[in-house]
């Protein structure tokens, strides 16, 4: 049996890994919990968790709970549910850059790190994987696209691999003429054409700032320079990502888009589990791929430059990223003004190497800072 935390267990990702814990209690056991300020929905959640076993540790990172049911509260409360609870992994489903410090604990605390949040890849990659290495534990890849191509890079070896191709659905705007964009809504970006997720992602995904995260991550993740590290627009989102074989074979990963595959291939690695969840028939099922047309995508092609920049640069592009979207969901941008946030960001001089958690965490709040004062002179 093994004993899981989920971090940010009210969101999209969190309440999926409920449902693969769920579907698998002969296999796992839920052992503790957090959501940041839904209360409400983080007891009705344990409550459903836990039915008929005994209450589980409880976590609101982000508020004060009135319940004494929840034991643990604000990043402190975080920081010690996930040290002084027993599991084996800790799935981080938090949103944002506050999830790093939340990685940061569970492998410090000995736990294996099943990771959907991101941004703790993109911020300190290098620092989390020897911290990882240093503790004998893993960083299971939930993102599917890494999922996908971390079970193949198990397979085939690393040295085999010559690049990725990581698929990207193209988001809400994919097919709009590219005019228009200066006239989008919040709504329109929130309509994505193949995966149900939080809003955050969801905006990112039609500006492609995800992908930018995700060739940042892959990067990290899996050694590779940038020019080993593809985009291909696939509308269906079934291929969920490719590797090329150093003798010029292409693999994919395939099955429908449903998050619950990838949060089960982390938390059953190096095994693998009876699921039917994603199931799919290539025979009724098309395919299509074709080129990222840059120029709709702007975002993406300044994660390639961040890349290549260094760490800092990369910090820096999250953290202006998430001063943009949050301006443009309170409506105070439009969304083709993304760019206008994150290119001057990226001009500045960031650090080449980040020697610790400490200065990460510094160089996030410069860029805010710099991201936030280029929101004011658009605004
Ligand atoms: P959601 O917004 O749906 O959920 C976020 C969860 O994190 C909620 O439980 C929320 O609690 C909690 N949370 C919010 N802010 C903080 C904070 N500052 N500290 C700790 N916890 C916090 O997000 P998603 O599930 O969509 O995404 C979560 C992560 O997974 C992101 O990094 C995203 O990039 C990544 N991801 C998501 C995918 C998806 O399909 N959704 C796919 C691949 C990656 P509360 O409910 O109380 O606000
Ligand atoms: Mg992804």
């Amino acid at each position: 049996m093994k004993r899981i935390i989920v971090i940010g267990a009210t969101g999209s990702i969190g309440t999926q890994t409920l449902d693969v814990l769920h579907r698998h209690k002969d296999r796992f056991t839920l052992t503790g919990m957090s959501a940041h300020t839904n209360e409400s929905s983080l007891l009705q959640t344990a409550a459903n968790a836990t039915k008929s076993g005994n209450p589980i540790p409880l976590c609101l990172s982000g508020a004060v709970p009135s319940d004494d049911r929840i034991q643990y509260f604000g990043t402190d409360g975080l920081d010690r549910l996930i040290r002084e609870t027993e599991a084996d992994i800790v799935v981080n489903a938090a949103a944002g850059a506050a999830g790093l410090e939340p990685s940061i604990a569970a492998l410090e605390s000995g736990k294996d790190l099943a990771l959907a949040n991101k941004e703790s890849i993109v911020m300190a990659g290098r620092i989390v994987l020897d911290l990882a290495k240093g503790n004998g534990r893993r960083v299971l890849p939930v993102d599917s696209e890494h999922a996908a191509i971390f079970s193949m890079v198990e397979r085939f070896g690393k040295n085999n691999i010559k690049e990725v191709l990581l698929t990207a659905s193209g988001g809400a705007f994919r097919d709009l003429p590219i005019e228009s964009l200066s006239k989008v809504s919040l709504a329109d970006a929130l309509s994505h054409p193949t995966w149900s997720m939080g809003a955050k992602i969801t905006v990112d995904s039609a500006s492609m700032a995800n992908k930018g995260l995700e060739v940042i991550e892959a990067a990290r993740l899996f050694g590779l320079a940038s020019r080993e590290i593809k985009v291909v627009i696939h509308p269906e989102s079934r291929v969920h990502s490719f590797i090329r074989t150093r003798d010029g074979s292409l693999y994919a990963q395939v099955s429908k888009p449903d998050m619950r595959l990838p949060i089960l291939t982390a938390l059953a690695w190096p095994q693998m589990l009876d699921e039917d969840v994603a199931d799919l028939d290539p025979a009724f099922f098309p395919m299509s791929f074709r080129p990222v047309d840059y120029g709709r995508y702007p975002l993406l092609t300044l994660a390639y430059d961040a890349l290549d920049s260094g760490e800092g640069a990369t910090v820096a592009y999250n953290a202006a990223n998430e001063v943009a979207v949050e301006a443009f969901m309170d409506g105070r941008l439009r969304f083709i003004d993304l760019e206008r946030i994150l290119a001057p960001t990226l001009e500045k001089a960031w650090p080449v190497m980040l020697a610790d958690i400490t200065e990460v965490i510094e160089v996030d709040k410069a860029a805010r800072i710099v991201a936030a004062r280029k929101v004011q002179e658009i605004e």
